[in-house]
């Protein structure tokens, strides 16, 4: 099969979301199959600092005749700030990375027992062991699994009054934890032969003006591709500014839902806007990369 994707901006590529190898509620065959259901031409799964659903992906993407690239997104502390890197058509199998989404990864169970204790001090009881249940992969425990653990509770009506309310920083419920650099989380993407995305930008509402251009002019510096333009958590303006970003820094511009679950996610995989046509897309920069 033929595909020319490369500059098209108006292909619909959904290249950010989760499986139950980390925070979403849908096994890698079913995320396979729903975003060819909803049209999705280019797939990438991403889930937080893992890569073991990778191989499940790309052999349900394979029989759908799914176009589709290898991914994670990496968890990473800057500025005091939790930064999202997605790392886009790597070899999953790269020991330099896989060592390195190991290390992200080992602090999250020691944090979530934290939590658990500092939700117990709220009055929320057995939370740990609660979003335990919700965890599809033990290594990968999130504040996600607690949200869902606190909804089923009745302590709040959905995961986003949990986070409003509990799992956000000065909140009974947060914990703030140290993950990778910057600098490792670009490397360890590059030396498994991806490419480095900034992911969401529109989220990081605690970075100053100041610290999101070193941010940017850091990645840059060390060699970092792209930016996500169009994803699930981005206004119309936000969308705007980070074109314009994209264009200013001399990045490539990408898109993706970050779909966690049908209940849970506002937007569903391939079920985004369009890039824009100022922007150069970074699936053009990838057609070595996808599988078929
Ligand atoms: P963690 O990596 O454990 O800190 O969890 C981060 C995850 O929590 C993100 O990837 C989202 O899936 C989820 N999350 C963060 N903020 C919110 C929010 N305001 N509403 C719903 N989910 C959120
Ligand atoms: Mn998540
Ligand atoms: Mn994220
Ligand atoms: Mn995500």
């Amino acid at each position: 099969m033929a595909h020319s994707f490369s500059l098209d901006i108006t292909l619909n590529a959904d290249l950010h979301c989760h499986s139950t190898i980390s925070d979403g509620t849908l096994t890698p065959e079913e995320l396979a199959q729903r975003a060819q259901a909803n049209g999705v031409q280019l797939w990438a799964l991403t889930d937080h600092d893992e890569v073991s659903g990778i191989e499940r992906a790309a052999v349900a993407a394979h029989g759908l005749g799914l176009p589709f690239l290898a991914g994670a997104e990496l968890s990473v502390s800057f500025a005091k700030e939790t930064v999202h890197i997605v790392g886009m058509g790597m070899d999953p199998r790269n020991q330099t990375l896989v060592d390195g989404l190991k290390k992200i990864r080992s602090g999250r169970l020691q944090r979530a027992q934290e939590m658990g204790e500092s939700l117990a001090k709220a009055g929320i009881q057995g939370a740990f062991e609660g979003a335990l249940q919700y965890v599809g992969n033990r290594d990968l425990i999130s504040r996600t699994h607690f949200a869902r653990f606190l909804v089923e509770k009745g302590v709040c009506k959905d995961t986003g009054e949990v986070f409003r309310k509990y799992l956000t920083e000065g909140k009974p419920g947060y914990v703030a934890h140290e993950w990778a650099t910057l600098e490792e989380a670009v490397a360890w993407i590059h030396g498994a032969g991806g490419m480095a995305i900034i992911a969401h930008p529109g989220r990081y509402k605690r970075l100053r003006a100041s610290e999101e251009h070193a941010l940017f002019t850091e990645f840059c510096a060390l060699g970092g591709q792209g930016v996500e333009v169009i994803t699930g958590s981005h206004t119309p303006v936000d969308a705007q500014k980070y074109a314009q970003v994209a264009k200013d820094f001399h990045l490539l511009a990408s898109r993706g839902s970050d779909f966690h679950s049908p209940e849970e996610s506002r937007i569903d995989l391939g079920a985004l806007p369009l890039l824009g046509s100022t922007v150069e897309p970074v699936w053009a920069h990838l057609a070595d990369r996808i599988l078929y």
